[in-house]
């Protein structure tokens, strides 16, 4: 059994994080993840704002690690190269009821401490968005909102916690853990580590985790986000993040272009009971559809190019829950919206507990915070490209068509830090199969790459995770799954 000084258990965007904050230290630190890949959870599937924070209420932890971790993002994201652009948040009132809501969002937002909140008429809202509504009415405006990368995010941040020294272990399920010895022994099945301290991250699992370790007096329920990306041709129609006023249940639909250009509207909001339930249904996408538009009219349905579902962690305090009930035990759990924007500061903010249990925290000399992004290539000049090329041919050679993804941008993800597996892991790492087709022409140079660099049969490349194999009947002389 390996013993380590951490164990963090889940690499979603708060495993990610802790993960990285804790590599520029001089520990032995191991982050467990259950599935074949990093970012499996909600941190792959969520809307991407980073919150400006004026919807948590003042004096939670929601609201303190929402307002520092959007005060954070821009660097950590520029540390890490990932897309990250600041893109003002507006909320949308139709009604004079609705400006009574607005002013108390913004007296929460100042409260909370964030930054240049106004609130502004429909017609100065106009100006700014000019594909509003004509029945917006009011507007609160929230420079400091922003949109970022989400999954980048995570397998950039989980990373570069391995480029400076954190191992990572995918398909560990955490099945068991026993508190021995001043530590843990946290155990998959027949397989174990032992950690002095363990950070549970595992999301919409983290109940499940807590009460494995006598560490659980929450609840976990998972929540529905149904969402409908479109294609880069609808991208422009806003630039700000368009929100309707708060409900019990959230912050409602909200319509935004992505930081890769796509137009983005969801999520719905329903409680559900199974924690793997991630279907998409016909009324969910409907009732998105029919918020978006009196938001935004005339949003082109027609150019969705895919849609997807996302569960949120709602917690039983309706707050993050961020405790230690076991000594070196540390529940990050219930990390709902805005968890994503919270996320750098739940890092640091963990970080601090546990140099606060007794952990030495020594710096490491040779920490390096920065990585090379994944789309590096993509940056370059035309004369820079021509350079590389002359070089490494295979940046010469366009794989996904849709995304303008070359051979060569592939090849290099798929040797950084940490490795996908599957076709989606490529996917999410490099765009390729992100476009109009969703992957229809690149998925199989793409699959033949991965067989490459797996050393396995093409066949038994998958797209996500164990069995999902794309190739399962016989094709003139393959072999039969
Ligand atoms: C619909 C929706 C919209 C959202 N929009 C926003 C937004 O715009 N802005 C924002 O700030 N936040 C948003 N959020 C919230 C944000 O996505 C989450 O707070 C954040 O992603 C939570 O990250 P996490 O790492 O805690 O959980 P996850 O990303 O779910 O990661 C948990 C990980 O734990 C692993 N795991 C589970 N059980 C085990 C086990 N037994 N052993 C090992 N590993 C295990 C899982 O496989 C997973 O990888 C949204 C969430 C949803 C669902």
């Amino acid at each position: 059994m390996k013993n380590y000084d951490v164990a963090v258990i889940g690499a979603g965007v708060v495993g990610g994080m802790i993960s990285r904050a804790l590599s520029r230290y001089d520990l032995k630190t191991v982050l467990l993840e259950r599935r074949d890949d990093v970012c499996m959870g909600a941190s792959r599937a969520n809307s991407a704002i980073v919150h400006a924070g004026f919807d948590c209420e003042p004096g939670t932890m929601k609201a303190l690690l929402n307002v520092r971790g959007s005060e954070m993002m821009e660097q950590v994201a520029g540390e890490l190269g990932v897309p990250y652009v600041r893109n003002t948040s507006i909320v949308v009132g139709f009604s004079d009821e609705d400006r009574g809501k607005l002013e108390y969002l913004l007296e929460k937002g100042r409260k909370n401490g964030v930054r240049d909140l106004s609130i502004i008429t429909g017609d100065r809202a106009r100006e700014l968005e000019p594909k509003l509504s004509p029945n917006v009415k009011w507007a609160l405006l929230a420079p400091t909102g922003a949109i970022v990368c989400p999954y980048e995010l995570t397998i950039a941040a989980v990373g570069n916690a391995m480029d400076n020294g954190v191992e990572l272990r995918t398909g560990f399920e955490v099945s068991a853990i026993e508190h021995k010895d001043g530590g843990y022994v946290v155990s998959s099945g027949e397989d174990s580590v032992f950690a002095k301290y363990v950070i549970n991250c595992a999301g919409v699992y983290s109940d499940k985790i807590a009460a494995m370790a006598g560490a659980c007096d929450f609840t976990i329920t998972p929540r529905r986000g149904e969402y409908m990306l479109l294609d880069k041709e609808s991208g422009g129609m806003v630039k700000a993040t368009i929100f309707r006023t708060p409900t019990a249940m959230g912050k409602g639909i909200l319509v935004t272009r992505t930081v890769d250009g796509n137009l983005l509207m969801g999520p719905t909001a329903v409680n559900i009971e199974d924690k793997e339930d991630v279907s998409t249904t016909e009324e969910g996408l409907e009732s998105v559809r029919m918020q978006a538009d009196d938001m935004v009219p005339g949003i082109p349905v027609r150019q969705v190019i895919t849609s997807f579902c996302g569960l949120r962690s709602v917690g039983s305090t309706h707050d993050f829950i961020i405790n230690q009930k076991k000594p070196g035990f540390i529940n990050c759990a219930g990390i709902e919206s805005p968890g994503l924007s919270s996320a750098p500061a739940i890092a640091e903010y963990v970080v601090d507990m546990l140099e606060g249990s007794g952990l030495a925290l020594k710096e490491k000399k040779d920490y390096n915070p920065t990585r090379r992004p994944f789309n590096w290539f993509k940056n370059l000049t035309p004369e820079e490209k021509d350079d590389v090329i002359r070089k490494e041919p295979a940046y010469g050679r366009i794989v996904c068509r849709c995304e303008s993804v070359t051979e060569g941008e592939i090849r290099n993800a798929l040797a950084m830090n940490p490795q996908p597996h599957d076709v989606d892991g490529v996917k999410r790492r490099t765009r390729a199969g992100m476009g109009r087709c969703q992957g229809g022409f690149c998925s199989p140079v793409v699959i033949g790459l991965l067989a490459q660099q797996m050393g396995i049969p093409f066949e038994d490349v998958t797209k996500s995770g164990k069995g999902s194999y794309i190739m399962v009947g016989r094709t003139k002389g393959g072999r039969k799954k």
